[in-house]
């Protein structure tokens, strides 16, 4: 079927709407109406050609929420009409999806960037050539999606579809690292560098864990208003004292640091910062050198834990997610500025600008 989508050529600052052709549904797929999508740091990334490397052209979009139109013949989970969010690709057959832990499957990074389906196949035509997609098994930067069943997640038909897509990605990385990566108990402390969509789900998750101390740490002081709005306890302008800071805080450290930055310094602060036997995760590469003191990591018995998706199997934490949102705790609808699928080019540079926390395209 001829469907509108957002192509991601070499050499253009952002995607570019064009009518393109969408493949029949797999067996094991559904056809999804996209209601809205989100945009991540990702999408910006792969787009410029800096992130992993993607075969473009490409539709990207990786945040994707939609309706159910049509189900494959072997989809037995889902049906016409369902709301979903779709979230990231796996295999459902490696170890790691055996255990429920997809976000680690063995095939993510092929599934996630290859530009195609497990078997090879792409769902999307231009002119009748191959343009890349299943990016995340979704490219939702269109009006219209194919996604495996296993990635599809049902939500409540009575819940806002259009703020939902966020979900499947950027909240759930962050409110997943500490539920999930971390398993946060009540009264231990946490700092969150970083306080864009994955740090400001992370410091609302930390409030839900009953964490006794949530400091944040950002360089926007608007940003830093949202996150004591949304349950910091503290609140850091982000500069080269920021470890002593810290220490100035909590004298013994803290039992968890959550790095949202690719800043170099910012590595060596979210260690530095770490309580005996703490753990500092991270959710990105430094965009530059940085040396990782072994010696620190050592004496305290801390530890280095990258976190890919929150660790967090998406069928089991989104529906948790939109409990605690109906509880008024999770109020991730504060992060969303929205825009016209047609305005892409100004959500885009909202998104690299950091002029908007979480930018989310109406199609
Ligand atoms: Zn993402
Ligand atoms: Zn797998």
């Amino acid at each position: 079927m001829k469907i509108t989508a957002a192509v991601s050529y070499e050499g253009l600052p952002c995607p570019k709407l064009a009518e393109v052709e969408l493949d029949e549904p797999h067996p094991d797929e559904v056809q999804v109406r996209i209601v809205a999508t989100g945009i991540c740091h990702t999408d910006l990334l792969c787009h410029a050609g800096l992130g992993v490397p993607t075969p473009r052209p490409i539709v990207l979009g990786h945040e994707g929420a939609g309706v159910v139109e049509r189900v494959g013949a072997g989809v037995r989970g889902l049906a016409v009409g369902d709301h979903v969010v779709l979230s990231g690709a796996s295999c459902g057959l490696c170890p790691s999806c055996r255990a429920a832990r997809p976000t680690y499957c063995r095939e993510s990074h092929r599934l996630s960037f290859g530009g195609a389906r497990a078997d090879g196949s792409s769902p999307l035509r231009r002119n009748g050539e191959r343009l890349h997609g299943a990016f995340f098994a979704q490219s939702s930067f269109a009006t219209h999606a194919l996604a495996p069943e296993r990635s599809a997640v049902k939500v409540p038909a009575d819940l806002p579809l259009h703020l939902l897509g966020p979900l499947g990605c950027g909240f759930i990385t962050g409110a997943g690292a500490v539920f999930e990566a971390f398993r946060l108990r009540p009264g231990q402390s946490i700092v969150v560098f970083g306080a864009g969509s994955v740090g400001l789900a992370a410091v609302m998750a930390a409030r839900i864990a009953g964490a006794a101390r949530i400091v944040a740490v950002d360089t926007l002081p608007g940003r830093l208003d949202l996150a004591r709005a949304l349950g910091a306890s503290e609140c850091l302008a982000s500069g080269p004292d920021t470890a002593a800071q810290l220490r100035e805080i909590e004298r013994h450290g803290f039992d968890f640091s959550f790095n949202t930055t690719n800043v170099p310094a910012v590595y060596g602060a979210a260690i530095e910062c770490l309580a005996n036997e703490g753990t500092a995760g991270y959710v990105t590469r430094p965009r530059g050198e940085w040396s990782l003191n072994v010696a620190f990591l050592l004496a305290g018995g801390r530890k280095l834990q990258g976190i890919l998706g929150g660790s967090a199997n998406p069928q089991v934490v989104i529906p948790q997610l939109l409990t605690y949102w109906r509880q008024g705790r999770f109020e991730f609808e504060r992060l969303i500025t929205e825009f016209a699928f047609e305005d892409i080019g100004t959500a885009w540079a909202a998104c690299e600008s950091g002029a908007v926390v979480k930018p989310v395209l109406r199609v």
